[in-house]
């Protein structure tokens, strides 16, 4: 948690850094060049007054007003860090007399760009630049500004000299106080990243224990974390995985029971007819039964329970296989009607028996399905055998193949003792046997081998009873296109 949340802070405080530095230093440029432009500006405006001054003072020819005036400006040049040169071409036609400049340029050595500018004023132009002075180790402005007489003529030049200190002195206030506020910006983005970067790693740390939970097995925590971002998104995923992961588990609990549940089931079923089949061969191996009509008796006996212990495993064995996914069905489209007819064929001898007659009517002769031949017969044979196995013998039985909604229903309609309602969701479950089945013979997996056929077939099985009237077991196949010829 506490990478995420350093890594996390880290960025955002470069980035914050960044941008303070990048502004502050942009600021200061800004800053810095726009009082040195409006110092220039007042200088230009200084040197003009001063020209307008000179200008009249020659007109009048007034030396000494001129010299009291000069003494006043050099005094104010001196408070303010500022030369202040009147200078003049004695030699040219409109120059000013000595007693009107306060310099002579001859013996003064001046730097290659100061002297262009004084060039440039006496050709009319007021110009100035500032850099750095290497002697006075300063930022310096140069100012060079024409005097002109009344009638428009260029008498001298003013060259203005100064320093930026003042300025400077503004500039680094400034800055103080950009820094004051930059750090205060810093502090206050600081408390927002925790506060903002806490809100994205804390529920991160939630889940990253409820993940841990889960995969201990434990499906019974929650994140509880109700946000609507993308954080709040996969907080919900991972409570939807637990509760899957919490069904999963109990799905696979069920299963290991009914698994349980099925071999005590199996081997006490097993165990039954062999104990009854071991105690009849003991009792004939002992030779306590010498009367062959008791020995035939016991013989038969062995016999009946041998073969519902065959019926048993053979159950067994197809339902091992229709629930087997592995287990492949051989699919081919066949007439369901055929099929039931070949059933009740196979199944005559048995059924005159118990004097029982079946009827088998259908909507349609052409009631095709795709099936596996003969898991479908077996399932007919298990559905008939019930009926006849659960009705009083010399009933009947009508078998009715119908077609509905793209599907083939076949139902099939005893006259028996009926299923009790709470029952009918029961009968399909393995080795489930009705309270009605009284002595018949049976293993309770009949309609489990049933119902496996059908939904292996796509369909679904139902039935409708009442208890001491009959049953009528509905099955419906997917109907299929009869095949070409
Ligand atoms: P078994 O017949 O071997 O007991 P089944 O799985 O075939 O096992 O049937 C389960 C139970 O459903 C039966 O014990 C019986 O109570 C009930 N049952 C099945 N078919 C019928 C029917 N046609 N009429 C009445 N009860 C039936």
């Amino acid at each position: 948690m506490k990478r995420l949340f350093w890594r996390i802070y880290i960025y955002f405080g470069a980035a914050l850094v960044v941008l303070s530095v990048f502004i502050g230093l942009i600021y200061t440029k800004l800053n810095r060049g726009n009082i040195v432009e409006v110092y220039q500006e007042q200088l230009n405006v200084l040197a003009a007054n001063i020209g307008e001054q000179i200008r009249d003072y020659v007109a009048e020819d007034d030396a000494d007003g001129f010299f009291s005036y000069l003494t006043a400006l050099e005094d104010f040049g001196e408070m303010q860090n500022t030369d202040i040169w009147i200078m003049s071409k004695s030699d040219s036609k409109y120059g000013m007399s000595s007693d009107f400049t306060n310099i002579e340029l001859e013996n003064v050595k001046l730097p290659e760009k100061t002297n262009t500018l004084i060039d440039n004023a006496y050709l009319g132009k007021a110009e100035s630049y500032s850099d750095f002075d290497t002697i006075y180790e300063k930022t310096m402005i140069h100012l060079a500004s024409p005097v002109v007489n009344n009638g428009g003529k260029i008498m001298g030049v003013i060259l203005l000299n100064t320093t930026v200190e003042g300025q400077e002195k503004t500039i680094s206030q400034y800055q103080k106080y950009l820094i004051i506020s930059i750090a205060i910006a810093l502090i206050a983005s600081a408390l927002i990243v925790t506060f903002f970067t806490r809100q994205i790693v804390h529920p991160i740390s939630k889940m990253k224990r409820l993940a841990l939970e889960l995969a201990k097995g434990d499906y019974v925590k929650k994140t509880d974390i109700l946000r609507k971002d993308e954080i709040g998104d996969l907080a919900k995923s991972l409570d939807v995985l637990s509760d899957k992961l919490k069904e999963a588990e109990e799905m696979r609990d069920n299963l290991e029971q009914s698994r349980r549940d099925f071999f005590s089931n199996v081997s006490h079923e097993l165990r039954t007819p062999i104990t009854v089949l071991k105690g009849y061969a003991e009792t004939l191996a002992d030779g306590y039964v010498i009367e062959p009509q008791k020995q035939q008796e016991y013989f038969s006996r062995i016999v009946r329970e041998c073969s519902s212990m065959e019926r048993l495993v053979s159950d067994l064995l197809i339902l091992s296989k229709i629930q087997n996914p592995d287990f492949e069905l051989d699919f081919e489209v066949i007439n369901v009607i055929a099929i039931m007819q070949d059933v009740l064929r196979g199944m005559r001898v048995m059924l005159s028996e118990h004097k029982m007659a079946v009827s088998l009517d259908y909507e349609n002769e052409m009631s095709f399905a795709l099936c596996d031949y003969d898991r479908i017969r077996q399932l007919f044979m298990v559905l008939i055998q019930n009926s006849v196995k659960y009705s009083e013998d010399g009933s009947s039985i009508e078998v009715y193949i119908a077609k509905e909604e793209g599907q083939i229903v076949i139902m099939i309609t005893d006259h028996g003792i009926g299923i009790a309602e709470e029952q009918k969701e029961e009968i399909f479950e393995k080795f489930y046997r009705g309270s009605n089945h009284s002595v018949k013979d049976g293993s309770g997996l009949g309609l489990v081998v049933a119902k496996g056929i059908v939904e292996r077939h796509g369909g679904s099985i139902s039935v409708i009873s009442t208890l001491g009237e009959g049953s009528c077991f509905l099955v419906r196949l997917p109907e299929a296109a009869p095949p070409k010829m």
